[in-house]
């Protein structure tokens, strides 16, 4: 098993498959930036499945369990269910998920769950028609990505998570109403605090709205209360209704962080590894992947940047290295 300088062992991987969305969320994809003049990633460039299943085989090996695959879009990747099939092979793997803004899971659910995948997580950041129109700058409406959920369910990819951040100002005062749709149906839903990843999404502290505040927002009106954490370094933290009705989740990066437990890795779509999602630069596995190195080496490779592993921006974070030009969102997929 790998640990790092903090004695964190590697667990999770992230896998971006791809950099390209057909949404443009403000706070991550801005239309400004990632417009028509966007120099995205070309095909050669980008890691195949067979490169990325070599690559996830081996991390396994030192010690992840769970991969969960993510973008970008995942699903506007082609054939994104053959990658799926061939992952869920890997002997040692213990969980496969993949984090999607749900607008194109009605026609892809029940084949990806055919593939092999066991959950999904679905972003979905109001269900005011207006503002979360708004938020994703690409026309797609609520019903669409309430659509994509109902196909999962259908498909049996549960537990079915729902990925909400919060910015003060434009969403926060439609969230108790996020919960209260979802409680009482086994989904659940996971509010995250703004966070200042990437360089272009003009984040500002005066935008996050920390997670104990929402809290008490959601408790005036739907009473929760805390629950245990169901395994060391789990990202939200969990609140159960006290009705029995299910539990939500508070991803607090900002506000209280998480880095001590951090045990993700995130792989880029072109093979760059990135051991924190604050980080400026990754490291270099496709290189090795297309230049003959054997598993061995790169296990080596892998080994000697976990081993050196210190980051924990989330607890040194200041209004200094909020400004850093760190790898965006869009690229590594949160
Ligand atoms: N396209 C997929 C999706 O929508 O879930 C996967 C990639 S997306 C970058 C992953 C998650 O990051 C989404 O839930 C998105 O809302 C979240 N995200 C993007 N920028 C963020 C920010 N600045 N702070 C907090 N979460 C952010």
């Amino acid at each position: 098993m790998l640990t790092d300088a903090f004695n964190r062992p590697l667990r999770d991987l992230r896998i971006s498959v791809t950099d390209r969305c057909n949404f443009r969320c403000t706070y991550c994809m801005p239309r400004e930036i990632f417009g028509p003049g966007y120099q995205f990633l070309d095909r050669s460039e980008i890691l195949s499945y067979e490169e990325i299943t070599r690559l996830a085989r081996i991390f396994v090996a030192h010690g992840v369990e769970k991969l969960r695959i993510t973008g970008g879009e995942p699903l506007v990747r082609r054939d994104l269910p053959t990658l799926i099939a061939s992952l869920r092979d890997i002997p040692g793997l213990k969980d496969l998920t993949l984090t999607t803004n749900g607008s194109l899971l009605r026609a892809q659910a029940q084949k990806l769950k055919d593939a092999g995948l066991e959950r999904v997580t679905v972003s979905l950041d109001s269900l005011d028609d207006k503002i979360f129109q708004s938020m994703n700058d690409s026309g797609v409406p609520v019903a669409v990505i309430l659509d994509g959920i109902e196909a999962a369910r259908e498909a049996g990819l549960a537990p079915i998570k729902v990925n909400a951040v919060v910015k003060r100002g434009t969403n926060d005062h439609t969230l108790v109403d996020l919960a209260r749709h979802f409680k009482g149906t086994g989904v659940i839903v996971r509010f995250i605090e703004f966070m200042d990843v990437g360089a272009t999404n003009g984040w500002r502290m005066e935008n996050v709205v920390p997670a104990r505040e929402l809290v008490e927002r959601i408790d005036a009106e739907l009473p929760i209360e805390p629950a245990e954490a169901n395994y060391r370094g789990e990202v939200a933290q969990r609140w159960h209704y006290k009705d029995g009705s299910g539990e939500i989740g508070m991803i607090t990066s900002i506000s209280q962080p998480f880095c001590g437990d951090c045990t993700r890795a995130r792989l880029s779509p072109e093979g760059e590894l990135y051991t924190c999602l604050f980080a400026v630069r990754g490291h270099d596995f496709r290189s090795l992947l297309r230049n003959g190195a054997s598993d061995e080496e790169i296990a080596e490779f892998l080994a000697s940047v976990w081993h050196i592993r210190d980051d924990r921006y989330s607890e040194l974070r200041t209004a200094e290295t909020a400004l850093l030009p760190k790898v965006e969102m869009s690229h590594i997929g949160g």
